[in-house]
């Protein structure tokens, strides 16, 4: 399994159980990785193809 890494931060979510990935809402072709506490803390994300930013 690959070492997936937020985003964001950079930061390794593989001992992280509340992290998600997903395509990138705008253009679908990049991967978005946040982890869990991001999503509570609602840290944006760029994504690093099209430089959408989200969440909004
Ligand atoms: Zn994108």
């Amino acid at each position: 399994m690959e070492a997936k890494k937020s985003t964001a931060t950079g930061t390794s979510v593989v001992n992280d159980k509340g992290s998600v990935s997903f395509p990138c809402p705008a253009c679908g072709e990049a991967e978005i990785v946040r982890t869990k506490s991001e999503r509570q803390n609602v840290v944006k994300y760029t994504c690093p193809k099209c430089g959408f930013t989200g969440p909004n």
